[in-house]
């Protein structure tokens, strides 16, 4: 039996180097604290990174996600479907535009949306889908834009998990209709607080922008920069979603950063898919062999009857006896309280999205992880499992 850890291994840390604090200090010396030039140039630097035209910065992916339905009009009446398995959040943007969120179940091999359930949840109220791509796998995204454009779909890609993902030598964030991404802390590419909307639609990105800052025609910090006017139109009543300087300042160096941290985390993902899939009773994530898994998260199954641990056990025993922490990804958006009153949605209505929530457990993984750290997960989870029979 492998001994139980000093210190505590968090289930998630973000990787900030000097480079990030040097910057915040300058630009913070620079007196621009909100939005400026440093945004201008992370969205024209993020927008090259995934290959869009247009880059709208954000304060949340959440934000990226409602302004993105609200600048393409829907709203009351109109239906737009998801995944259950996914963020409370992709769902809530949909209420939140007056809309009718649809969920369409998983496919249980690649946890991302089933294209044939997602088609069969089409009505003649559906506008938009917003696909996820689950713990940082692309979903089939020939299929999707297939069904939309059938049915003449506004495709929202739900990106938080997938910076850095590929489709087919495709990056994401240039495939869909639009696309939104997080930098939320946990995030691959981590702001702290931040979201990012990429399109190639010129008009769509210019609604975006108009809106998430109170729906003024220009830019604040065009109003206060030495080619700037005082002068201001509202277009709209607008939101306050924009991003700021010192975000943007982090979001800079993180995105220099990413092909590093994207290799730790690949080395460290291989580790745990070698030493896993040799163990009965777990359930290792499904990789596509035509695209980049940006693994932003490893989610182990984990089946009772072959394991001889429930995951609840194994979640308990790795924090109590390991001093490991793991998290869960996702509590079924179909089972939310708010949900089940408001749609009168049941548990077996997504049966494979709650088959997996049942079984799943992320273990840890991030680029600063040592190797003796992702030792310790591995000896742990083979301990709790071998212990078991
Ligand atoms: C984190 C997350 C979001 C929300 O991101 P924020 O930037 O915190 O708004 C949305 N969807 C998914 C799948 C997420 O994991």
């Amino acid at each position: 039996m492998v001994q139980k850890r000093n210190h505590f291994l968090p289930y998630s840390l973000p990787l900030i180097g000097k480079e990030e604090i040097q910057e915040v200090t300058e630009t913070l010396e620079s007196g621009w604290l909100s939005k400026g030039p440093k945004v201008q140039q992370f969205e024209k630097e993020f927008a090259a990174f995934v290959g869009a035209k247009h880059a709208v910065a954000v304060n949340s992916c959440t934000a990226a996600l409602f302004l993105a339905l609200k600048a393409k009009g829907i709203g009351p009446g109109d239906e737009v479907i998801t995944s259950p398995l996914t963020f409370s959040s992709t769902a809530n943007t949909i209420i939140h535009t007056g809309a009718t969120p649809v969920f369409a179940d998983i496919d249980e091999n690649t946890l991302n949306i089933d294209p044939v359930k997602l088609e069969a949840a089409v009505t003649p109220q559906t506008k938009a889908v917003v696909p996820v791509h689950f713990g940082g796998q692309s979903c089939d995204m020939d299929a999707i834009l297939a069904i939309a454009q059938n049915h003449g779909l506004f495709v929202l890609e739900d990106a938080a998990h997938a910076v850095y993902t590929t489709y087919k030598q495709r990056m994401i964030g240039s495939i869909g209709d639009a696309t939104a991404f997080s930098f939320y802390a946990t995030k691959n590419l981590a702001t702290g607080e931040g979201g990012m909307l990429t399109t190639d639609d010129e008009e769509l990105a210019d609604k975006i922008r108009v809106l998430s800052l109170h729906g003024m025609s220009k830019a604040a910090w065009n109003r206060y920069s030495s080619n700037g006017s005082w002068y201001y139109e509202v277009e709209s009543p607008g939101y306050k979603m924009n991003m700021f300087d010192l975000q943007a300042a982090l979001g800079l160096h993180q995105l220099k950063r990413l092909d590093d941290m994207q290799k730790r985390r690949e080395e460290i993902a291989g580790r745990y898919q070698t030493a896993f899939q040799q163990i009965p009773g777990l359930i290792t994530p499904f990789v596509h062999d035509d695209g980049r898994h940006a693994w932003h998260l490893y989610v182990l199954q984990v089946d009772d009857k072959k394991a001889g641990v429930t995951r609840n056990e194994m979640i308990t025993a790795l924090k109590d006896e390991y001093n490991i922490g793991t998290s869960v990804h996702f509590i079924p958006v179909h089972i939310h309280p708010y949900y089940q009153k408001q749609f009168g949605y049941k548990e077996a209505d997504f049966p494979n999205a709650m088959n997996y929530y049942k079984r799943t457990l992320s273990l840890p993984l991030y680029p600063s992880m040592s190797d003796d750290d992702v030792d310790d997960v591995i000896e742990a989870v083979r301990d709790i499992v071998k212990g078991a029979d």
